[in-house]
């Protein structure tokens, strides 16, 4: 049995890379689930597309037999009459069609919030690792950038080219009937078509990356120029010249770019018309001589004179619709990657933990304050490449008692996010358990885990939603408003709230209400304290959230956070060490272990690492902070 992470590892070695015919009915799948009705007018679009023209030039032909074959006037009228019927609705059903295109893009709307959900689903460690970014940016492509998106491009390219291909039958039918040599000889000069068609392809592959290199230094020069910050060296240290040479050199550079691509088009229209011209004299002089020696009638000709028109279009226009294809085929493989990533929770559990948390059981989910060990641990990031970087953790032991108040401290980068992510069980350690209450990660669902944890976070998730749903995270009818109150008024938000007449009703941020209030960044911090309050969890975990307060702001944070945090246990980082030394216990990481631990005041005495660092941010701050 492979574990996600197993299973992510493999995937992010590489994508798997799917053919553009499996490809085709993977979109043909997810189009005929959501808008199963626009499969079916592309069906009918696509054979009109082919009939239409196709009794265009078949029109000419019927009259001019008529003519010849002297039919009364009457007759000829009742010709034309149900042809011009006809015709007038095969072009009104086929312009109908091209509402098709409003109800296609939809899918787009369906596609987008099927990858963002899915990336809920799977591991935590696949979206933040540098691979799970790239692919959720890739996959992304399937529905963004307009028409231009693989999705669209996919479904548009396929019926184009069996368009084409249905056409490509249809007119060498007809014109076999006049001389299979015909069809060989459009088919040969059409082959031609492509070889040059696809020498500038190749070209323009070729010119791809020195395009985009001139195209970064013309960006780069540009914003330089304009930069009011180089503005001032640019003039105090006179590099104006150096910077005018750079930027002739770059649009040289440029120009030379241009002109190759003018010889190049130049070389294909030049080929193009040769090879127009020679299927032109060659299949309209065969027509004449046909006409000339009776061999076929005036209808004929007219017929055959535009399917050999109509003819060349086709098998060009394939090489340019296989090309789009090719081109929707990343996108379509990093979706396809991502979707088929193993999930962490399905949506029955997401459901289930909702639920849960709604009614409030997470309280008493696992009876009072938990114990918390990590039991020889050690965790290194995964590389772009799958294989672990450096570690961070590295045989890592604790244990911290049902009820403690723990302070991890240390400079940036010690590992302190680290050791809290694994707690919260959106990474899984290398080596090692991480255990609450007696019970690692694997021994539970997700759910159950996340129930048990408030965790403050040093990104802050401030929704333009009203009060009461930021703190519950559910809708506003399954907020409880006395315990969203009670929160707000532990968090020290309750009283001023009331004097600006503000309710839980009221929305944070402009984007959804015209009314809805801005919050200051002290009154930020102490909403998400507010919402981790509200969840009352049994464990607590403040991760360094007020980084952007001033130290003493900072320290009433934690000070009010320790005062909520009887009866559960609770861990606070922060790298200010005057926000935590109230705490219980105080363990000071560096390189991933544990270098001293103890109360403050055993860790003053010690006069280590600790005692420097404090007494060094103490002079920094003055006595206030310090004292
Ligand atoms: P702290 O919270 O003590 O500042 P972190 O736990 O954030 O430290 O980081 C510990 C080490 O892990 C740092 O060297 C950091 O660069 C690295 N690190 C943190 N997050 C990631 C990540 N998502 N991918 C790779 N390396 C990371």
């Amino acid at each position: 049995m492979k574990t996600n992470r197993q299973a992510s590892q493999e995937e992010r070695g590489g994508v798997t890379r799917h053919s553009i015919p499996d490809n085709i009915l993977f979109w043909l799948k997810i189009y005929w689930k959501w808008v199963p009705g626009v499969v079916l007018l592309a069906a009918l679009e696509l054979i009109l597309g082919a009939l239409v023209p196709l009794a265009g030039i078949y029109l000419p032909k019927l009259v001019l037999d008529q003519l010849a074959g002297h039919v009364t006037a009457a007759a000829l009228i009742r010709t034309l009459g149900l042809w011009g019927l006809m015709m007038a609705v095969l072009y009104g059903v086929k312009g109908g069609l091209n509402g098709k295109y409003f109800v296609q893009n939809s899918v787009r709307g369906y596609i987008v919030p099927e990858l963002f959900l899915k990336s809920l689903r799977i591991s935590y460690e696949i979206p933040e690792s540098e691979w799970g970014k790239k692919a959720y940016q890739e996959a992304l492509g399937v529905a963004e950038g307009g028409d231009w998106c693989a999705s669209t491009r996919t479904f548009e390219g396929t019926l184009a080219i069996l368009q084409n291909i249905l056409c490509f039958v249809l007119y060498s039918t007809v014109l076999s009937v006049l001389s299979p040599w015909v069809v060989l000889g459009l088919v040969v000069l059409s082959m031609l078509n492509i070889l040059v068609i696809e020498k500038g392809l190749r070209f323009e592959d070729s010119m791809r990356e020195r395009e985009a290199r001139h195209s970064r230094h013309w960006n780069y020069v540009l914003s330089a120029m304009g930069n009011m910050t180089a503005a001032k060296d640019v003039r105090i240290f006179g590099m104006h010249s150096w910077l005018g040479g750079i930027r002739d050199r770059v649009v040289g550079e440029m120009e030379e770019d241009k002109k190759a691509y003018q010889r190049l088009h130049n070389w294909q229209h030049a080929m193009h018309g040769l090879i127009g011209l020679v299927r032109d004299v060659a299949a309209y002089g065969y027509l004449i001589y046909s006409v000339s020696t009776r061999q076929i009638g005036v209808g004929d000709f007219v017929l055959y004179f535009g399917a050999v028109t109509g003819f060349s279009g086709f098998v060009t226009g394939m090489l340019y619709q296989v090309g789009d294809l090719k081109s929707a085929r990343n996108a379509t493989d990093y979706f396809r990657a991502y979707m088929a990533l193993p999930e962490e929770v399905s949506e029955e559990e997401i459901k289930r933990m909702g639920a849960v948390t709604q009614s409030g059981q997470e309280n008493s989910a696992e009876g009072g304050a938990p114990g918390i060990v990590f039991e020889d641990v050690s965790f290194a990031y995964k590389k772009e490449d799958g294989t672990p970087g450096e570690k961070v953790l590295e045989h890592f032991n604790l244990v911290i008692s049902p009820g403690e108040k723990l302070a991890l401290v240390g400079v940036n980068g010690a590992g302190k996010t680290t050791l809290v992510k694994l707690l919260c069980g959106l990474y899984q350690p290398d080596q090692g358990r991480v255990l609450i209450n007696g019970r690692s990660r694997k021994e539970m669902a997700p759910g159950e885990w996340y129930q048990m944890l408030s965790v403050v976070f040093q990104e802050q998730l401030i929704l333009p939603i009203t009060i009461a749903e930021n703190l519950s995270l559910r809708r506003r009818e399954e907020t409880d408003d006395n315990r969203a109150w009670a929160a707000l008024e532990k968090a020290g938000l309750a009283e001023t709230f009331v004097r600006q007449k503000l309710t839980l009703d009221t929305f944070i941020k402009k984007i959804i209400s015209p009314k809805g209030i801005e919050l200051s960044g002290g009154q930020q911090q102490r909403l998400m304290l507010a919402r981790a309050l509200y969840k009352d969890a049994p464990l607590l975990v403040l991760d360094e959230p007020t980084a952007a307060l001033d130290p003493i702001a900072e320290s009433e944070v934690y000070e009010s956070y320790l005062r909520h945090s009887k009866g559960k246990t609770a861990i606070f980082i922060s790298h200010r060490l005057a926000s935590t030394r109230f705490s219980d216990r105080i363990i000071l990481i560096d390189q991933g272990q544990i270098q001293e631990e103890g109360t403050h005041e055993q860790l003053m005495e010690l006069g280590g690492t600790y005692a420097q660092m404090y007494q060094v941010q103490s002079s920094y701050y003055g006595q206030e902070a310090g004292a």
